[in-house]
């Protein structure tokens, strides 16, 4: 078997050692004589995998009582729904921060509910930059301030935490969850997809503060309304087990290898070692964001020249680096380097660029 280094932005690498821990368990999950996937998710054995993935990820990111924490499917985007219809009222202001393509998407999702107000966006910009914290148009009367902390596209990322005031703020954290350490207690809503840090595709994880439950929101079905997830422990209907399982394992993994701040201090490394190599590399190789924005978890970055792309790609697969093709909308390249990433495979990535450049350069 020969596992490549995997730099796709979602379903995205997950650490190995969680990988052979589910195949081992898969067809007799400790000792009951079946996989944890056939059995019922109201039964003894599944309960009590999602009561530890909740306390593991309540220990990984400081998550106080104050906060209840759902496991739901539908993906980040169906969270950029349902938190309009659950805390906003209708036709209510609700101020947007744009940093990327992901924070188009949550207006999109909000649109049809609130008064969705663009408060900063930094498209004129390219993206490349987050809009300055004082040129933000932001409403007193909103029922949410919403940012992007990751945009996983552009690789813009919110390095320290916007006051917004008494508004509450809630913020995708799809692509950077759990990647350092987390000041929960300023923030109304945290939502993350899981398939970038946290684990497979197919589960979706929202922190919400319970006191925001009380707001009446909008006219809509049980299974949108985050009060009755709470109530149901993210079992209203049958959850997704497999996503939920394999989310917890993750967790156990992080806390074993040393927590967030542990995390930090690798993706610290891992991210110097990446914009290092590009910005050293006389201009073959570029990275367009503003430096104190610039992404931790997602690094795009183009060639001078855009007739090498296709056997920078190329190459690079033969190299045993996979998924570095940049997103449509940008082009280019872009390395997904979440927690999952190991350091050496970071190290493997710079070697081939270095290489990839004396060779075409
Ligand atoms: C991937 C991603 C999404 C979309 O997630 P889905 O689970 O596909 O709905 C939303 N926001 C961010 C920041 C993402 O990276």
């Amino acid at each position: 078997m020969s596992r490549v280094f995997n730099f796709s932005a979602g379903p995205a690498t997950l650490p190995e050692a969680v990988l052979e821990q589910a195949r081992d368990e898969l067809l007799d999950w400790r000792g009951v004589g079946a996989s944890i996937v056939e059995l019922s998710h109201r039964g003894p054995e599944f309960m009590a995998v999602a009561a530890e993935a909740e306390a593991d990820l309540r220990r990984l990111l400081s998550v106080t009582d104050d906060y209840a924490v759902l496991f739901l499917a539908g993906g980040a985007t169906t969270a950029q729904a349902l938190i309009p219809l659950n805390i906003a009222s209708p036709g209510q202001r609700v101020d947007f921060v744009v940093t990327g393509h992901w924070g188009k998407t949550s207006i999109k999702q909000a649109r049809p509910y609130v008064d969705a107000h663009i408060a900063a966006t930094g498209e004129a910009g390219g993206f490349r930059d987050i809009p300055p914290r004082a040129s933000w148009q932001l409403s007193p009367d909103a029922a949410y301030v919403h940012i992007t902390a990751n945009e996983t596209i552009h690789g813009v990322e919110f390095r320290d935490v916007p006051d917004v005031g008494a508004v509450p703020l809630v913020a995708d954290f799809s692509s950077s969850i759990a990647s350092e350490p987390l000041d929960v207690s300023k923030f109304g809503v945290i939502y993350a997809g899981a398939q970038k840090n946290l684990g497979p595709v197919g589960v979706t994880v929202v922190i919400l503060r319970r006191d925001l439950l009380e707001r009446a929101g909008q006219p809509r079905a049980d299974i949108f309304d985050y009060r009755s997830h709470v109530k149901g422990e993210s079992m209203l209907n049958t959850p997704p087990t497999w996503n939920w399982y394999l989310a917890g394992l993750v967790f156990k993994w992080m806390l074993a290898e040393g927590g967030v701040e542990e995390f930090a201090r690798r993706n610290v490394r891992k991210s110097t070692l990446l914009y290092d190599a590009i910005d050293g590399s006389g201009g073959f190789y570029r990275n367009e964001v503003a430096v104190p924005a610039r992404s931790r978890m997602n690094v795009p970055f183009f060639l001078a020249d855009p007739a090498l792309d296709k056997a920078f790609l190329a190459e690079s697969v033969e190299a045993g680096l996979i998924g570095l093709k940049g997103h449509r909308a940008l082009g280019g390249m872009r390395a997904s380097i979440y927690n999952a990433m190991p350091e050496k495979g970071v190290h493997a990535l710079v070697d081939f660029m270095g290489d990839f450049r004396k060779r075409h350069g």
